[in-house]
This record gives C-alpha cells, structure tokens and sequence, in this order.
C-alpha cells in the first residue's frame, strides 16, 4: 500500500530519530521516534493504528499490566504477527513508536498507563479492552484513583459495540464496567483455601462503588481484589466468565491453577510465583480468548511464558544470584513479600528506595506497606536509594534491631555490601522501586552479567 506522503515522511523521520537515540545510547529508543511523531502530527498515530489489519488490543492495570500484556503476546504471537511495546513504555508516544517499530505488524497489543487510556483508546479504537486492577499509586502524579475509574468508565463507554471488554471482576470498581457494556468477559478467583475474610490495612477500595458502606469480603486474594458484597445495597462481585481454580502455589518458582474457560478446564503451570501472576495469567487468557484464541494455544503460551522484564527476574553474579522483585506500590510491595516469605525468607536482603517521578516523589506509601513478615528471620537488612534513611526508620518501626540494619545509600556500595553478607551459592533478595531497579539492573549489566534491556525488546 502506498502511503501518503506527509505520513511516510514522518515515518522516516521518526525512525531516523529511533537509530540516533540508539546510537546515543538513551535507552533503546523506545519513545524517541514516538513523541517526534506525536510532535509532527499527533493523528498520524491514529492511521498508522488503522493499517493494522486484525486491529489493536490494549491492556491497563496499576500493577501487572506490561506481565499481562507479555502473556497475551505469547499466547497470540504464534498465531499473528504482533506490534507490541515491550520495554514499558506505555504512553501515548511508547504506542506511536511501537507502531513505529512493527512494519508487518497484523495485531497491535499494547500495554498502556493507567491514565493514557482514555487517549489511547480514542485514537486506536480498540477491538478489546483489558482492565486488570486500580491501586493507589503515584498519588502525585494522577490523584485519586476514583478520578482514574471515572475516565475509565469515560473510555469504556465511547467502545464499539463489537469491541471485548475484558474485566477483573474482583475488583469492585474494575468490575462495575462490566455493567457498562454488552460484550463484557469477567474474570476472577475462586479458590478461598488461598484468601483470607478480611482486608490487609494496604488494601485501597473498600467502599462500595454504589452507596459508599464498606463491602464485606468473603475472601480477599490479593489486596482488595477478592470476592466481595455490600451488606447495605448488596452490590456485588459480577457473575464470573472465566476463574481460576485450585491453585497450588510453589514458593518462588512457580504456580498452578485450573483455568476455567466457558469451553472447557484448562490445567496451567506458570513458570512465574503469586497470586498476582494468576491474576496476570486470568487477564491474558480472557483477552486472548476473546481475540479467538484456542485453549491449546493459552496453555501452550502461559506455559511457555517467562518474567517479563525486571519484574522478577534471577540473575547470575558469579557463584551468587541476585533475586529482583520490583516494589511501587503497597499492594504490589506487599505481593513481593508474600512471595518472598512464602519461599524461604531471606537472612538478608537490600531494598532500595528511591523518589524520582516514575518512583512517586512521595515515598510516605512503605509505612502502608506489610514488611514484618521479613523482619524475624533478617539478619541484616541492607537500605538504599535516595531515602535510604527513611527506608531504615520504616524497618526500625517495624521491630529490626538498629545494628541489622546498613543504610548504605549509594547503590553500587549497597549492592557490594549485599553481595559480600551472602554465601557462596546463596541467593541475594533485591526490592528496588522503579529507577533503583534500573540503575542496578545497569550496574549488573556494566559488570557483564545481563544485557541491556532494550536488546531483549524486539
Ligand atoms: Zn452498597
């Protein structure tokens, strides 16, 4: 297909940019070319989406999105050729340069922030929405997340008719768009071995989304994702289309659960640990199911699947590994203890703490987070990051003894000085908020030990 020309121009002009930023070695390019194009003409992203033959899915979510979009894509990529931001960058711009990027793409899959939805889903008109989850998150930057709901309910309602409209119905106010459109696919747990009747102290919407009284959970599985009711109105979880089932979960290595599809029971492995992951792996299924995927071909995905970048990942450092869990946020920050604890709680561990932007400048959220389920078997505690100190304060409040606890601020020394307290063949535990995980994934790699990231985005 020929184009027009002012469109191809700035096509070449936009890649031209992705291979300077390369060059200048700025992160992979990943955004560059995208807000380049966004500055010469902003409809341009519109119509590079339109030439997508099977269209464009987009996947939203506080916590677990670019984890459930990497799902998706491997259960959809042996089936259709993908465009698809890998590396994170999920704005309108990070969409214009993946766009940018997939020249035969035939489906657009793309993982997109909280509150660039409502753009991105009016510029690429989606034949699927996928709404994972609303955590409080960066308060800073969006402000509280019932204003965020709003604009969802705002995007949900502009949809087609024909679009997928893929939802969490445990979460209450995820769940409620259901309510808002015909063609809605409602996923959830439904296990209560793995829950518990009450809410964590971190858990953020508790109040029913119709008449304001606190819901009463029947079984809360992560945070306030659960099974819950209104004992005032009666508002309620929404009738489930897809659940997962006895769950079994493996420590750190691993989960298992039934994923109960409306064609059939599915038995899953995820190589990847959590209730979180299940929530990821439900989220992915649905929305794969919806763009016509096979059952064969979701287990075969999420089977196959691996962590997405930084999320959780083990590296190699010599005859130690290091073990990264990214932390944002209480519920996901509480998530990553869990998990942690649930595998062998560690003698030491180094979390970093940072508070530039994409961290959340304010960092008063780690008093909301539940990290005393580390604290009996810490033998030293290693804090970092730009508020180290306020890192040990949270720790020393929590009951660590002040001498467990090595406020090393630099990262490069903390990192050291973790590496130095574990034992040959032992495990090292990293929390670090978003840039902290960045800069150490950086260090490691200017050690030799993984490759930058962008190398593995295709
Ligand atoms: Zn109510």
């Amino acid at each position: 297909m020929r184009l027009p020309v002012p469109l191809a121009a700035e096509i070449a002009a936009a890649r031209a940019a992705a291979r300077l930023s390369r060059l200048a070695g700025t992160g992979g390019g990943t955004t560059v070319p995208g807000k380049l194009l966004w500055k010469l003409d902003p409809s341009a992203v519109d119509r590079l989406a339109a030439r997508l033959p099977l269209g464009s899915a987009l996947i939203s979510a506080t916590n677990g999105k670019t984890t459930t979009a990497a799902m998706a894509a491997a259960i959809l990529e042996r089936r259709v050729r993908l465009a698809h931001n890998r590396a994170g960058a999920n704005l309108v711009s990070g969409v214009a340069s993946a766009l940018l990027d997939a020249r035969n793409a035939q489906l657009g899959l793309f993982e997109v922030d909280e509150a660039a939805l409502p753009e991105v889903a009016m510029r690429l008109r989606p034949r699927a929405i996928c709404l994972g989850n609303l955590f409080r998150d960066q308060l800073d930057r969006y402000g509280e997340l019932e204003h965020v709901a709003e604009r969802w309910r705002t995007a949900v309602t502009a949809l087609d008719d024909r679009a997928a409209l893929v939802v969490n119905g445990d979460d209450p106010q995820v769940g409620e768009l259901a309510r808002a459109h015909s063609n809605a696919v409602v996923f959830g747990i439904d296990d209560p071995r793995q829950g518990r009747s009450s809410l964590q102290h971190a858990a953020d919407s508790k109040y029913c989304v119709r008449c304001g009284t606190p819901y009463e959970y029947l079984t809360a599985y992560v945070g306030h994702l659960g099974d819950y009711r209104c004992p005032a109105c009666g508002h309620a979880r929404p009738a489930l289309t897809v659940r997962a089932t006895e769950i079994e979960l493996h420590g750190l290595d691993a989960v298992a659960f039934t994923l109960a599809l409306p064609d059939g029971d599915q038995r899953i492995r995820l190589a990847v640990p959590g209730l979180y992951n299940v929530y990821n792996a439900l989220a992915a299924a649905s929305l794969a199911h919806a763009l016509g995927a096979s059952a064969g071909e979701i287990v075969t995905g999420l089977t196959r699947f691996d962590a997405a970048f930084g999320r959780f990942e083990r590296i190699a450092v010599g005859d130690r590994r290091l073990l990264m869990l990214l932390i944002k946020n209480p519920a996901g920050a509480n998530e990553a203890v869990r998990t942690i604890v649930d595998g062998a709680a560690p003698r030491v561990a180094v979390i970093a703490l940072n508070d530039a932007i994409a961290d959340g400048r304010d960092v008063s959220w780690i008093w909301d987070v539940d990290f005393e389920p580390l604290i009996p078997g810490l033998q030293m505690l290693v804090a970092t990051g730009d508020r180290a100190a306020e890192l040990a304060l949270r720790f020393k409040y929590g009951g660590l003894d002040a001498a467990a606890i090595d406020v090393v601020p630099d990262l490069k020394a903390a990192l050291d000085r973790g590496l130095e307290l574990t034992q040959a063949d032992g495990e090292l535990v990293l929390l670090p908020t978003y840039t902290a995980m960045l800069a150490l994934r950086k260090i490691v790699a200017e050690r030799g030990f993984v490759r930058p990231y962008w190398e593995r985005a295709a």
